[in-house]
């Protein structure tokens, strides 16, 4: 399986099982409401899909001592896909990003956000239908890796005495200190996948997202290797923006500093269609663009390499919404329905976007979309998980 196979039903599976991380904070809620959309939208397709839980977060530090077990990883392995719920990560202190673990560790190396409109959904722009992107941020790299050290811990200062005596370099005495390492290697991977999709779904653009007017030569450096590689390994397919002649009807490749990408993200969204970025660029632009198609509860994700997939909600725990059966369990169910086109189960998939176009067009919504519609009372999430099973058809 790879990410070439993302429309192509080029798998003989009927049936699969598959494991699933059910996740912290609102993920029992939200896979409840997910589960029976996703099964009932295999079997009306003449598939059989079901799951078996894999643990990992707090249930899983509760069950096993440990946050990842290696058994859940295992599992991933080999099954060579799995869909997980969102895990909680304590900010400035605690374990690190079990999210980040995990990408890492399975050489994720791809985070892979789909966001387009879908109609019926409110939306805080105007023309929340220009939005049709899809975003490709590289997972494993940049200032994620987790090269940090506390402000005043020896090794902070070492570091700080090593950049002075070596590069006579002043950092203030005590600061804290991360490091940012991009290869050439994850950077090109990362476009490569990109472009590779891009062209397969006939896209028009590939925009590269840095800010190499600053860090040079590592947001920099992403910029050059990514036209780099398109020059190098899809000669005559793709053409750099500055290059293309009127109706060139080769795939453009253009880059943008992030600043400048997250405003013509606003204002003029249609221009672009996939973009690849870095790390840190990804996680921001992308809850940015989930804003414009109606949120965090409305954006799909996956994590992917060239050897498996683990399919996820852009969002986190909501820890204010736990318990309160009150989020909008949309993220995972299309999240869900993306790894059904994986899978190459098109036809469940799409069955599964018409039940919640259906929902949607009966503006059957949860508080956030409620909030944005106005003078719509909102269901819980386990009504709309409901409303949208008994839409499919
Ligand atoms: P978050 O859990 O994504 O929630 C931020 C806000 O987004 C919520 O307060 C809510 O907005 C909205 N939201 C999130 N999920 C929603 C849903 N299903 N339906 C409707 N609205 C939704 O982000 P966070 O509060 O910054 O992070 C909480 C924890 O999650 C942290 O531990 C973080 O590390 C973790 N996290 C995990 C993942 C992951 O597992 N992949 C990703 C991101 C964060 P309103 O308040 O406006 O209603």
């Amino acid at each position: 399986m790879s990410i070439e196979n993302l429309d192509a039903s080029n798998l003989a599976l009927i049936d699969a099982e598959i494991p699933v991380i059910i996740g912290d904070g609102v993920g029992p809620e939200i896979w409840a409401a997910t589960e029976p959309i996703l099964t009932k939208a295999a079997a009306l397709s003449g598939k059989k899909l079901a799951f078996f839980e894999i643990l990992a977060g707090e249930k899983a530090f509760k069950e096993t001592g440990s946050h990842l077990p290696e058994q859940s990883l295992e599992a991933i392995k080999k099954s060579r896909i799995a869909l997980k719920g969102p895990l909680a990560t304590p900010v400035g202190k605690g374990i690190r990003s079990l999210n980040v673990a995990i990408r890492q560790k399975l050489d994720l190396y791809a985070c892979v956000r789909p966001v387009k409109w879908i109609e019926g959904v409110p939306s805080p722009v105007k023309n929340p239908s220009h939005v049709d992107m899809i975003l490709f941020r590289e997972n494993t790299e940049d200032v994620y890796q987790g090269l940090e050290w506390a402000a005043s811990s020896e090794q902070a200062q070492d570091l700080i005495n090593y950049v002075k005596q070596r590069f006579n370099v002043y950092v203030r005495p005590n600061s804290a200190i991360g490091l940012k390492p991009m290869s050439e290697f994850g950077s090109k991977r990362l476009v490569r996948m990109a472009l590779k999709w891009a062209l397969k779904e006939k896209r028009t653009s590939l925009t590269l997202v840095h800010k190499g007017n600053i860090m040079k030569f590592t947001e920099g450096a992403f910029r050059t290797w990514g036209y780099e590689l398109a020059d190098q390994e899809f000669p005559g397919l793709t053409v750099a923006e500055s290059e293309a002649a009127q109706g060139d009807t080769r795939l453009i490749v253009k880059d943008r500093i992030a600043d400048n990408m997250f405003m013509q993200s606003l204002l003029r969204p249609a221009e672009y269609s996939v973009l690849a970025m870095p790390n840190l660029n990804g996680d921001y632009l992308s809850d940015c663009l989930a804003g414009q198609i109606g949120g965090l509860g409305m954006a799909p994700g996956a994590n992917i390499s060239d050897e498996m997939a683990v399919f996820e909600a852009t969002h986190g725990t909501a820890p204010k919404y736990v318990g309160l059966d009150k989020v909008n369990p949309s993220s995972l169910i299309l999240s869900g329905a993306f790894m059904l086109r994986y899978l190459g189960w098109n036809e469940a998939a799409e069955l599964i976007h018409q039940a919640l176009k259906r929902a949607f067009a009966e503006s059957i919504y949860t508080y956030d979309l409620a909030r944005q519609a106005g003078c719509v009372e909102p269901v819980k999430c386990s009504e709309f998980g409901r409303a949208v099973f008994d839409r499919l058809s």
